[in-house]
């Protein structure tokens, strides 16, 4: 297929970008290169360097679908600047719709949050379960995927929104490079790595077995892999929504231990205040896009996971 990738310079969208080649998919990537890297575009891909509101100049109608990743994604900064989010993430969607319906493509796949659901009631997470966001950045992205219903149902447009949980490692050369790191992954490499000098845990007396808070990690190859199931089974008239996790969770603490364990140094760590807004437990069911689409995690191992992200580091340095 002929599939355009925005975003395809951040860290889920060029991992994505990089599978769709190996898979003999022709590729353009379009990225205002605002938090993206132009070195992660992958070799291969066309490069279109412009920003999501003006989608309509890259989309033509030869195009068979679109992969949408382009989006303002840090919770935090969501609330500071909830303005930003709304322009970037549902005005710049909307763009993209447009664009999208003048020139007749057909296939959506939509880069989804968990935080759609807030601080869920029931653990684990399906799609049934109330959406109630939290932040800024997860009503953002829980009224695109209300656009994208809106818009299969009105003209026919083929979407599928991934709802993903905590994304972790690299592939083919491609991870994760924020300017500002808020991520625990990451940040407890950065201690290994020497570039910090310690980790802070955000809360040691949450409802859970040792007191921090549970996540579901995801692998990141594992995730682009569902993107390249879902372009392929969208059908027009139909939005549909799947969960993206393994179904199981780390504590924080279990996390920095394979960050130990896969490094070799101790992560010295400091016990601070809860972070406001992360709730105690998120943990997935992704159960209806393995029924449905036949998606198996061939990663879940949180090791693999923070190895991965870990030799990525490691590249760059
Ligand atoms: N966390 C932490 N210290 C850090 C960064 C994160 O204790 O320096 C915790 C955070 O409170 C959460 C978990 O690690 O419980 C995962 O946080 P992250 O920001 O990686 O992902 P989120 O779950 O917020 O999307």
């Amino acid at each position: 297929m002929k599939l355009l990738v925005t975003g395809g310079a951040g860290y889920i969208g060029s991992v994505v970008a990089a599978q769709l080649l190996e898979a003999d998919h022709e590729v353009t990537v379009l990225d205002d290169l605002s938090t993206g890297h132009r070195d992660a575009v992958p070799a291969g891909a066309h490069f279109v360097e412009a920003d999501i509101a003006d989608s309509a100049k890259v989309v033509t109608a030869d195009f068979d679908g679109v992969l949408h990743f382009a989006a303002k994604s840090l919770v935090g900064e969501s609330q500071q600047r909830p303005e930003l989010y709304w322009r970037t993430n549902v005005a710049g969607t909307l763009a993209l719709l447009d664009a999208l319906r003048h020139a007749g493509v057909r296939r959506i796949v939509f880069s989804s949050t968990a935080a759609t659901y807030g601080e869920p009631d029931t653990v684990p997470i399906d799609e049934t379960a109330p959406t109630a966001p939290t932040n800024t950045y997860g009503h953002s992205k829980l009224a695109v995927d209300r656009m994208l219903g809106g818009e299969a149902l009105a003209h026919g447009l083929g979407a599928v929104s991934l709802r993903y949980f905590n994304v972790a490692g690299a592939h083919g050369g491609f991870g994760e490079r924020h300017a500002v790191e808020t991520h625990l992954i990451p940040i407890a490499l950065q201690v290994a790595a020497g570039e910090r000098e310690q980790l802070v845990v955000y809360g040691e007396d949450w409802p859970t077995p040792d007191g921090t808070c549970v996540r579901d990690y995801i692998h990141v190859a594992d995730l682009a892999g569902a993107h390249l199931l879902a372009v392929q089974a969208c059908e027009p008239g139909s939005h549909r929504i799947y969960n993206l996790g393994n179904g199981a969770g780390f504590s924080v603490r279990e996390v920095i231990e394979a960050a130990r364990r896969v490094t070799g140094h101790p992560i010295p760590v400091e016990v601070g205040p809860r972070r406001p807004g992360d709730p105690a437990v998120l943990v997935a069911s992704s159960e209806r896009i393995r029924a449905e689409l036949g998606w198996e995690p061939a990663h879940p191992e949180i090791d693999v996971m923070v190895a991965d992200a870990w030799e990525f580091i490691r590249s760059r340095m």
